[in-house]
């Protein structure tokens, strides 16, 4: 027997019309490319998103067609990201930071038929504009008259937001159909397209409202550092509408002073990033000896986060550090990190480890840890397993691939290898391909950076497994210094002594000036690899 209650579609346009009407005067505030700080509101995006939609309309794009944007965080992308899926076509998203190379390839694989870009970005897509096959034309999202005088396959943004259909409202359709399309970092491999539907973006930005998750408030003023290029910027410009909180965008200068400065003016409460960001906004905190004044919490994903930056953020400032994980693969939130009440009596020493885990499960997403033939391991915080994970908004087949991203069983293998405690809190060991197989033992190359981190002289780490004769593998270190001081392999074991095994101490150590970063902003391992393939040990 079905319930008899209304089946009305999760859309995505039914985000933006609920904030428009009640927090129609919530600031959107965005840094724009050329610095000067622009006002608008949840009203002014909404109407400005439905006047993109009619233009997209005259253009004849229709339901399902593929639209991208090669973009900033700024009040436009907002537009773009409601205008187009509103209409059911599908909002492509295309990583800046990726080569001309793989743009053309993801242009191609996705067959756009737009694309929307930042003005800053045009000699990029000048390169790239001979190579793509389906894309009708180019539409830069600000001051754009010299671009039509060039050439007639640019088209002026200002312009296609004038065209007019009258007393034009949001289409209802399927909640099942495509909205929008991301394509992974694919450190392996072609990257593949992740094809999120309106169902799973609705679902996924009400999860994470949720109080145990990001508990977005009314009051709160949120600034998303990750890109919308990178996971639609982890979903906030979905979650904040719904929540009423003001959004504060900070286009493309993401420098510590530039960050500290925004966020200290806008009153920014929440902001969120991976840890390479925060690294500079610390750094300028330090130079300021404050905080951005209302800062109150930093929600910390992408990559594990260190206890040196959590004792940066919370010792040296008050300013609460939630970690997170996620994949594009699953929309992105997969756990948050946050105390159980029981535990807030602990030390803050004893706390620690707990803050360290990626987090719990979130309502929606289902954990669970296997051995290499697929048994389930225990919760005990001790045996770690590949990480299946099964739910609502997450993946069951790449664009255009046939053959299902799942298990036989129905659940999707993170590539990530995991513990899970008796208190639901899951702990990242490692990618499954950056483990370090040493002497028929697993080292945590993750665990690893995150001590080596601790150590004064120590500003970023990065661990890979080297080839050894008698043991299979062992750890090299890769260190970027803080200074002119650069410890011996000695000193550094010294330092690690009391905080992980000894047969997890490097075998050797590396100063560089920097590691290398992907699109991301993560440390790409394989690239390392690559670099030290032949090093002896
Ligand atoms: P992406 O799809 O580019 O967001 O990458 C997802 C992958 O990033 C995950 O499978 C993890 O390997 C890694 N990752 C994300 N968040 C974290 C985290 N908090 N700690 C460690 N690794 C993370």
């Amino acid at each position: 027997m079905h319930g008899l209650m209304m089946n009305t579609p999760l859309l995505i346009s039914s985000l933006i019309k609920y904030a428009s009407q009640y927090h129609s005067d919530t600031q959107i505030v965005t840094r724009t490319l050329e610095g000067s700080i622009r006002f608008s509101n949840f009203e002014t995006l909404n109407e400005r998103s439905k006047k993109l939609a009619c233009g997209l309309l005259e253009l004849g794009i229709k339901s399902g067609d593929r639209i991208a944007t090669l973009a900033w965080n700024t009040d436009r992308h907002l537009e773009l990201y409601y205008g187009i899926s509103g209409i059911g076509a599908v909002c492509h998203t295309l990583n800046l930071r990726l080569s001309d190379e793989e743009l053309i390839y993801i242009i191609n694989h996705a067959e756009d038929r737009l694309l929307f870009f930042d003005n800053t970005l045009k000699s990029k897509v000048e390169n790239i504009k001979p190579y793509l096959k389906s894309v009708e034309k180019f539409i830069p999202i600000s001051k754009t008259k010299d671009l039509e005088d060039i050439d007639s396959h640019y088209l002026n943004y200002e312009n296609l937001l004038t065209r007019k259909i009258t007393n034009f409202d949001w289409p209802v359709f399927d909640e099942n159909q495509a909205a929008s399309l991301c394509y992974t970092s694919g450190t392996t491999g072609r990257p593949k397209g992740v094809l999120y539907s309106h169902r799973t973006t609705v679902i996924h930005a009400m999860a994470s409202c949720l109080n145990n998750v990001l508990a977005l408030r009314v009051e709160d003023v949120v600034l998303p550092v990750v890109p919308m290029f990178h996971v639609n910027a982890w979903g906030i410009p979905y979650s904040v509408p719904i929540s009423g909180a003001k959004l504060v965008m900070p286009g493309d200068k993401l420098d510590g002073k530039n960050l500290f400065d925004l966020m200290d003016k806008e009153n920014v409460t929440i902001a969120l990033g991976v840890p390479t960001v925060w690294l500079g906004l610390l750094d300028h905190m330090d130079k300021e000896a404050r905080k951005p004044h209302a800062l109150e919490r930093v929600i910390i994903g992408g990559a594990a986060v260190s206890e040196s930056m959590i004792d940066r953020f919370e010792i040296d400032y008050g300013v609460n550090v939630h970690h997170a994980w996620g994949m594009t693969e699953m929309s992105p939130i997969g756990v948050l990190n946050s105390l159980k009440p029981k535990f807030s009596k602990l030390t803050r020493s004893d706390k620690m480890p707990i803050k360290l885990k990626q987090g719990r499960g979130i309502y929606g997403v289902e954990l669970q840890i296997v051995d290499d033939d697929g048994n389930e391991l225990p919760r005990d915080g001790a045996s770690s397993g590949h990480l299946l994970v099964r739910g609502p908004w997450i993946i069951s087949n790449y664009y255009k691939e046939k053959k299902s991203a799942l298990t036989k069983d129905g659940w999707f293998d993170t590539g990530d290898i995991a513990t899970i405690d008796k208190d639901g809190y899951m702990n990242i060991t490692d990618r499954s391909k950056d483990i370090i197989k040493s002497g028929g033992e697993w080292i945590s190359s993750v665990a690893l950076e995150n001590v080596a981190v601790g150590h004064d002289a120590v500003l970023q780490a990065a661990v890979i497994g080297i080839y050894h004769p008698k043991w299979q593998e062992r750890p090299l270190l890769i260190c970027v210094p803080k200074g002119d001081n650069l410890p011996s392999l000695e000193e550094i074991n010294k330092f690690l002594s009391d905080k992980i095994p000894k047969m997890w101490f490097p075998d050797a150590i590396e100063w560089v000036d920097k590691l290398p970063i992907g699109a991301t902003g993560k440390v790409v391992k394989a690239e390392l690899r690559k670099i030290y393939k032949d090093y002896k040990i």
